[in-house]
């Protein structure tokens, strides 16, 4: 009787184990691990930050200290040794430079500046009641570590209203990646113009005991290509140009698409030929044109 319960105890712990075999080679097999390439940092052959244009002929010339270029590989850049920011930032967004690499929020003076140049640093907004701003956005790099570490340099920061960085200005940003993200790239060109803006601790000219110039205009002009090759031959006359200029000031709209605008009103404010490599021709059209997708 023992013997006979064992054997079907037994019986039972095959049958069921035997089950569970057929149920595991039913299972498809295992995928291998998702193999993401390694997104190598930018060389000057692979820089296609200028591209389209170095909108105010900026140099790597110390003595050109209110217009000198900086190539930090993730975006370039017009730095005014003055004005303690950037005139403009360029930079180009393609899908793979979106990771998962969280912001790293490591505010830090530029030590690629020239040595004998007031550095602003990760506190000199500090109480300023403007934000650091950043004008190529940590979230358009998020493909390594020091991808978005790149873009926390205090040379891609300005002082800017809240209300705008975390309105309009954000949303913009938010809009541009939804573009990447449906299979576009794009071409991005952003500054500043102008003295005195508003932000939560009301109206100011300066920040940093006057090291840093509180600009009263933020600008973006954004060429949007389907995902290819060769870019520059594919910017024609019914490309996608969105240029925008935005006040630097709290009471603002939340809208981006109501600070629309032409490149040649920016080129006008600012005195800048943006898109420069861009042909006159071509350039005539696209630069008139006002976005209204
Ligand atoms: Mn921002
Ligand atoms: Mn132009």
């Amino acid at each position: 009787m023992k013997n006979k319960f064992t054997l079907l105890f037994l019986s039972a712990i095959i049958f069921f184990s035997s089950c569970k075999k057929d149920a595991i080679l039913t299972t498809p097999a295992p995928q291998p691990p998702i193999v993401v390439p390694p997104v190598a940092p930018p060389t000057d052959a692979t820089d296609s930050t200028l591209l389209l244009g170095n909108p105010s002929s900026a140099t790597d010339n110390e003595a050109d200290f209110g217009n000198y270029l900086m190539k930090e590989g993730y975006y370039s850049l017009s730095y005014n040794r003055d004005r303690g920011t950037p005139n403009w930032v360029s930079w180009h967004v393609v899908y793979t430079d979106f990771g998962s690499f969280a912001r790293q929020n490591d505010f830090r003076a530029n030590p690629n500046l020239p040595e004998t140049w007031y550095k602003v640093a990760a506190t000199s907004y500090s109480a300023s009641g403007f934000d650091r701003g950043h004008v190529c956005p940590s979230s358009d790099r998020t493909s390594t570590l020091e991808a978005n570490s790149a873009t926390f340099l205090m040379t891609n920061i300005i002082p800017q209203a809240p209300n705008n960085n975390q309105g309009p200005w954000a949303s913009l940003e938010t809009y541009c990646r939804s573009l990447v993200q449906a299979g576009n790239e794009l071409y991005v060109i952003a500054g500043v113009y102008g003295e005195g803006g508003v932000g939560n601790s009301g109206a100011a000219t300066t920040v940093d005991n006057g090291k840093v110039t509180v600009p009263s205009n933020l600008w973006k002009v954004i060429v949007v290509l389907p995902d290819g090759a060769n870019d520059l031959s594919r910017v024609k006359n019914n490309s996608r140009v969105i240029s925008v200029i935005m006040p630097n000031i709290n009471t603002i709209s939340t809208d981006w698409r109501s600070f629309r605008t032409s490149v040649d009103y920016i080129e006008d404010q600012t005195g800048y030929d943006v898109l420069s490599k861009v042909s006159t021709s071509i350039q005539n059209v696209i630069e008139a044109k006002v976005d209204d997708l």
